[in-house]
């Protein structure tokens, strides 16, 4: 119910600031902030279930693996440019559509699988990210997504700077296993040997050396070796005893995602645990999906997807980021979770703002004082000029120009929001009017607070802590203003209606 035309408008503003502006057709997620806003706009007193609004966080990793599913391992394939990565993975994927459904497509979607031959529902998963982005943005957040790297070497070119790099990225990741794939071996002057022997010498042990690292000799162009390449990571999966849990939540990650027509936004997304199916609800980032349609690497449509699989996911409200983690749960609880991820993402770009804005109003102010200074001073030498000319006149336009000053004493919950709130308020104003912060605190508002902010002629702010009812009325008495709200943008409203009020010519 809307009472007068101020509702109307703040009403308004804070739909537009929500991002509905006049879109009313669709469903918007109001964040707690502009909820409070609205219920403070008409008079009522919003109280935030911070406990409600707790955000959705991956399972917990069971500890006894034994009983857990077995799931396909992740493969990578990494190597130095032009060793013949995409050629490698072009021939793996051509053949897995081949091997795969009839009239499959072999589409780019950031992920493939290839089934591993005469095993039964044995497959393995390639990731083919582009320049590995979605890669390093996972590794990034410590998620290993790959259980094993499949290193690329050209048996005409041997080991080169980004050869080493996988080698260092490898060795720093206990759970990845490292597999060599010596390319190119279809060329004339190829020697696999050779390659061998420098690889040695990096401390690469291979198999063919009494070590434990495996190597492949193999033609990307040709296909040759490549069967032999899927079995030996077959192998290296299968002891790695690679499981996980088949049921329950999701944990995933969005390898590549785009608008596509007819689907809106869709992502593929690597499952990691758990299972999802069409109907379930998904968030991911800022933004969260029900599931309209879940299509396999080759194109086909598909019930449930398990771990260790990659699907392209549709019903995304908006695209997702590559390389950003998929958590499920029921709608309400999804929708929830959105409007904490929302409220966060706001407050830390007001916070941003504000400092922003702080920082120019206090370049800004330092520029009039030293106008000021400046205009004093040839004032004083015109003086300076007239013999007769009295001090206090000079006194006199001094104490004009002395900058008025909002003192306040900022209390809050927890040392975070109090330093949110006093960078927040802190500079509001301009060369004439401004706050100054005189102390700072966690907790309830206390006698001391009170007594210092009398002593600096000043107010207390409190964000989310209240005043006892006997300190309240003792400042009441000592003729201490408080100020309380949980809402920052409330605090900084009333804190510049206060420094406005300071300004001279202001009643
Ligand atoms: P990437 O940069 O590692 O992805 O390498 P590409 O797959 O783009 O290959 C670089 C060049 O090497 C291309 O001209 C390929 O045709 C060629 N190439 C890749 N694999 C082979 C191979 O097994 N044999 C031969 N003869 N050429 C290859």
């Amino acid at each position: 119910r809307v009472h007068t035309d101020s509702h109307i408008t703040t009403l308004q503003r804070v739909m537009v600031q929500a991002g509905m502006n006049d879109d009313t057709a669709h469903d918007h997620i109001l964040s707690s902030e502009y909820s409070s806003l609205l219920a403070l706009e008409f008079n009522r007193n919003p109280i935030v279930d911070d406990e409600a609004a707790f955000d959705i966080h991956p399972p917990p990793v069971t500890q006894d693996k034994s009983k857990l599913a077995l799931r396909p391992p992740v493969v990578t394939i990494m190597g130095h440019v032009d060793h013949g990565k995409t050629t490698l993975l072009d021939t793996l994927r051509s053949a897995s559509v081949a091997k795969g459904e009839a009239g499959g497509i072999t589409q780019h979607i950031g992920a493939f699988s290839v089934p591993v031959k005469g095993e039964v529902d044995r497959s393995i998963t390639f990731l083919d990210t582009p320049g590995h982005a979605a890669f390093t943005a996972m590794r990034a957040r410590g998620a290993g997504v790959t259980d094993v790297v499949v290193l690329v070497v050209a048996a005409d070119d041997g080991i080169m700077p980004q050869t080493r790099e996988v080698l260092d990225l490898v060795r720093k990741d206990d759970n990845v296993k490292l597999i060599v794939a010596i390319n190119k071996i279809d060329k004339l002057g190829a020697d696999p040997e050779k390659v061998e022997r420098a690889l040695l010498a990096e401390d690469v042990q291979l198999e063919s050396f009494d070590g434990d690292i495996p190597c492949v000799h193999v033609s990307g162009l040709t296909g040759k070796g490549l069967d032999q390449l899927v079995e030996t990571i077959s192998l290296v999966a299968e002891m790695q005893d690679l499981r996980a849990e088949k049921e329950g939540p999701v944990q995933g990650y969005v390898l590549e995602s785009r608008m596509q027509k007819g689907l809106g936004p869709v992502a593929t997304v690597l499952l990691l645990r758990g299972s999802m199916s069409p109907g379930n609800h998904l968030i991911c980032g800022n933004t969260w999906a029900k599931i309209r349609r879940l299509t396999s690497p080759a194109g086909s449509t598909v019930k449930t997807v398990y771990p260790g699989e990659a699907v392209v996911v549709s019903g995304w409200k908006e695209v997702p980021g590559a390389g950003d983690e998929v958590l499920n749960g029921t709608e309400s609880a999804v929708k929830k979770a959105l409007a904490n991820r929302i409220r966060k993402t706001e407050t830390e770009a007001t916070l941003q703002d504000v400092d922003a804005i702080n920082n120019s109003r206090r370049e800004e102010r330092g520029r009039r004082e030293e106008e000021v200074a400046q205009a004093k001073l040839a004032r004083r030498g015109q003086r300076g000029g007239r013999v007769q000319a009295g001090t206090a006149g000079v006194k006199e336009e001094e104490e004009k120009d002395v900058l008025k000053e909002l003192r306040v004493v900022v209390k809050g919950d927890v040392s975070g929001s109090v330093e949110a709130v006093a960078g927040a308020i802190q500079g509001i104003g301009n060369h004439l009017a401004h706050v100054k912060i005189v102390a700072t605190g966690v907790g309830e508002v206390t006698e001391s607070d009170v007594m210092r902010a009398k002593a600096a002629e000043g107010m207390i702010v409190a964000f989310s802590v209240k005043a006892p009812n006997a300190i309240e009325s003792m400042a009441v008495g000592q003729g201490v203003s408080i100020l309380s709200s949980s809402i920052i943008y409330h605090l900084m409203d009333e804190v510049k209606e206060r420094v406005i009020k300071l300004l001279p010519g202001t009643f």
